[in-house]
């Protein structure tokens, strides 16, 4: 095997773990804060397309919380390139945009709404306070 699979098998398990890890500190700020406002939700229903962060199955609601950089958020964070091997993690990054958005359209067609929350906006937590309360509310 050439040396760049290797490395990119390496990034590829590195990458993926990071997107699979649960309970990440941007998650759980929206988890404290939905619940403070007096919402319930379940967790990561693996059964919605995306595994939802947030579900509140009376409402049918879900939300996201995203990292900017792995979801490409249209910030700064989520406009930094990869440092190294351009030519794999753009691409990469791009499918994951894509697969955001098509999980949305699935929830959707399915009678789900979706709110994505951003990495960035909380460090605006009354912004995304009144974000999921017209979320939640409409
Ligand atoms: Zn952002």
């Amino acid at each position: 095997m050439p040396r760049f699979d290797k490395l990119d098998a390496a990034g590829r398990s590195a990458l993926m773990a990071t997107i699979r890890k649960k309970n990440s500190k941007p998650e759980v700020v929206v988890r404290k804060l939905v619940h403070a406002m007096g919402y319930r939700f379940r967790l990561h229903r693996n059964d919605l397309p995306g595994t939802p962060d947030l579900v509140l199955p009376r409402h049918r609601k879900v939300i996201f919380v995203h990292g900017c950089f792995w979801h490409r958020h249209k910030c700064a964070a989520g406009r930094k390139t990869p440092g190294k091997n351009l030519s794999y993690w753009t691409p990469k990054l791009e499918r994951n945009r894509q697969r955001d958005q098509k999980n949305v359209a699935a929830l959707k067609s399915v009678g789900w709404t979706a709110l994505t929350i951003w990495e960035c906006e909380l460090r605006q937590p009354r912004l995304v306070e009144s974000a999921v309360k017209r979320f939640l509310q409409v």
